[in-house]
């Protein structure tokens, strides 16, 4: 038998080993000062989904199984996800705990997922995917992504363009949103993210391997898909912005457009700062553009966020667990269509610019056509599908052009914080964003 107070012990003894995750690439966070248990949630006598924080107040969601006589971080096969699917249906949760009930069947058998990941999935029986939220918002933060209730609200809404909704755990903190630490949803046998099946598509098409219709095909789907995303997620409500948010996205993108500045360095660092001045001038058009209406959105929307299964090829979306930092405003749940909009048409071009960057005998001007026509099948089919769902005010087309130069300032960022290379990325969409072949 463990006692809460046992554990608590053990959690505090167990340092960061408690925090290494079984995804191969993923690194481990470094607390700050030592853990110690905010709340577990028993799910059989040996194991528990627990929540540690550091002496800063980070938080994380932590599986964890007793294991002889000692007590340590779970892993695919050690059955944490396996009891949180069992519990699925079976009642209500005691406070501080939460898991709302959409779906669920017993099964058995534990394994990871076997990609590189932020968090942490663990396929169980091949029939769902429970993924550990592992970062949570960090103690005090009140502006946490309301993802649960973005996943509720499609399930609801009846959304089937993303892997069916088996169940979500959450914990609710007093004074805060509720943090959630767990979504289960269908696994999709053979899945592949949008950075592989789409620069799959552009390179086959630029080597003559598949034609014109088949290669652009995808975009005008995933068009469609977001569209009935938004309006599926704006029947949960929709407010407008103020000129204050319009003011407040105007400065923090014209923020990222000078820490981008200052820390690329080379020659798309010069190109970059060569060219601040015409971006800041079309980034500074955000502050008038307030009244454009505001809905829940994905809010971190790109190719690898739409993941493509099924013969014939069908399209789901994940990850709406959301980023905290890629969002364009902190004070409100709620955001423009056009950041999804505008996130996904950037990530198209994206993969011609990476497409382009391996070579493997492509034709450069057919990866420049497939760019263009990719992104031009997105937007058509994007408004057109608004439109016939009678929505078509949901896209503000005055945000489209702002928000895609400040993506494309976030990319640099994402460049200098996490993987330099990527800087050919937003150096060459710049290019040809602003029209200056470079
Ligand atoms: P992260 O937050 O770690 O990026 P994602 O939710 O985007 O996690 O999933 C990461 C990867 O796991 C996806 O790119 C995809 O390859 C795979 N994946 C995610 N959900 C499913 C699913 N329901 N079925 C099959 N594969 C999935
Ligand atoms: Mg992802």
């Amino acid at each position: 038998m463990t006692t809460p107070g046992d554990l608590a012990d053990a959690i505090a003894s167990a340092g960061t080993d408690l925090l290494r995750s079984s995804v191969p690439a993923a690194a481990t966070p470094t607390p700050d000062g030592s853990l110690s248990l905010e709340a577990s949630l028993p799910l059989d006598g040996r194991r528990w989904v627990c929540v540690v924080a550091d002496d800063s107040g980070r938080r994380w969601t932590v599986p964890v199984v007793r294991d002889g006589s000692s007590v340590r971080r779970a892993q695919a096969g050690d059955g944490v996800a396996e009891a949180l699917v069992e519990r699925i249906g079976a009642g209500p949760l005691e406070q501080p705990f939460a898991l709302a009930s959409f779906t669920s069947r017993p099964v058995r058998g534990e394994r990871g997922m076997g990609v590189d990941q932020t968090n942490e999935s663990v396929v169980v029986g091949d029939a769902a995917v429970v993924k550990w939220c592992l970062h949570l918002a960090a103690r005090g933060n009140t502006a946490a992504p309301p993802a649960a209730r973005r996943l509720a609200a499609l399930a609801t809404a009846g959304f089937d363009g993303m892997p069916g909704l088996w169940g979500l755990l959450s914990l609710d903190v007093r004074a805060e949103a509720p943090l959630l630490l767990a979504n289960v949803t269908s696994y999709l046998p053979g899945a592949l993210d949008g950075w592989d099946w789409a620069t799959a598509d552009a390179r086959g098409y630029a080597r003559g391997e598949i034609d014109f219709d088949q290669a652009v095909a995808p975009a005008t789907a995933i068009g469609e898909l977001i569209a009935r995303m938004h309006v599926a997620l704006a029947a949960s409500g929709r407010s407008t912005a103020t000129a204050d948010d319009a003011r407040r996205w105007a400065s923090a993108a014209e923020r990222d457009l000078a820490t981008a500045v200052a820390r690329i360095d080379g020659p798309e660092g010069d190109r970059l700062a060569a060219s601040a001045s015409q971006i800041a001038a079309e980034l500074r058009e955000l502050s008038e553009l307030h009244a454009t209406p505001l809905i829940d959105i994905h809010g971190d929307l790109h190719v690898g966020q739409v993941l493509r299964h099924s013969d014939p090829p069908a399209y789901a979306i994940t990850d709406f667990d959301g980023n905290p930092v890629s969002r364009v405003d902190e004070h409100d749940d709620r955001q423009p269509a056009a950041l999804d909009v505008a996130g996904m048409a950037a990530s198209l071009d994206h993969v011609g610019r990476v497409v382009l960057r391996r070579g493997d005998d492509v034709d450069h001007g057919r990866v420049h056509t497939w760019i263009g026509a990719a992104e031009e099948a997105f937007m058509r089919s994007y408004r057109q599908t608004l439109g016939d769902m009678g929505a078509p005010d949901l896209l503000d087309e005055r945000l489209l052009r702002p928000l895609r130069l400040w993506q494309e300032c976030r990319e640099f960022l994402y460049a200098a914080e996490h993987l330099p290379h990527w800087r050919y990325v937003p150096d060459q969409s710049l290019a040809d964003l602003l029209g200056s072949a470079r």
